[in-house]
């Protein structure tokens, strides 16, 4: 099977999944999208409100800032594949809980072993702090560990790790605004070194 169809394999357990309670509330799971061979994974939070709306990934404000940083850098959603930490919309955006991480975790690993990422891309607090824990880094604050390269051994494979902001977080801060824009020209260059950004864009 083509890691499409794999990816979609998963993706359908996603939407009817009723393993923690966060199904309760939400209208539509989030499973993830973008290119599955693309080798550059970006890993969120948990939807918002509106990729509840739209099942879709990071299709809100924090989205839009998003699809700005990557095309800034050259690439577009078609080159990564973009999910998040909880598949599902915490109410009223609170943060996802341990309970609720544990228990959809297995989903992004399960995602994790079909795409085979070469560089993992953590936005915010909680993403980073669940890769790092899987690999074994310490993690004390997104500000200490944004902009930072990680060359790891995780789940069996050689994965850089690339923590920064989460694009929610910097929405209303210039300063932190700022900042993103500069990790992902360092990360375009990270990307360049390993020769992860398509020919057609470099
Ligand atoms: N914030 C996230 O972390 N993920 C999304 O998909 C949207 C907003
Ligand atoms: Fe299932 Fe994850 Fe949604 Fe909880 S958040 S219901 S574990 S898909």
């Amino acid at each position: 099977m083509s890691s499409e169809e794999l990816l979609d394999g998963v993706a359908r357990e996603v939407v009817v999944c009723v393993k923690c309670r966060l199904w309760k509330s939400r209208k539509n799971a989030v499973p993830g999208a973008g290119n599955p061979e693309g080798r550059v994974l970006l890993i969120g939070e948990a939807p918002g409100q509106s990729e509840d709306i739209e099942g879709k990934p990071f299709v809100g404000a924090a989205g839009r800032l998003l699809d700005n940083l990557l095309s800034d850098i050259g690439l577009s959603r078609a080159n990564v594949f973009i999910t998040n930490v909880v598949k599902c919309r915490p109410p009223r955006n609170r943060d996802p809980q341990p309970n609720e991480i544990d228990t959809c975790t297995p989903y992004l690993n399960r995602q994790i072993a079909i795409l085979q990422p070469k560089f993992i891309v953590t936005l915010g607090r909680h993403s980073t702090a669940y890769v790092f824990s899987k690999a074994g880094l310490p993690f004390q604050s997104i500000t200490q560990t944004h902009g930072k390269i990680h060359e790891t051994r995780l789940w069996g494979m050689d994965i850089t790790i690339f923590p920064t902001f989460h694009p929610a977080a910097t929405l209303y801060s210039a300063k932190y605004k700022g900042q993103l824009a500069i990790d992902f020209q360092k990360m375009r260059n990270e990307l360049l070194k390993r020769g992860l950004v398509p020919s057609s864009v470099q």
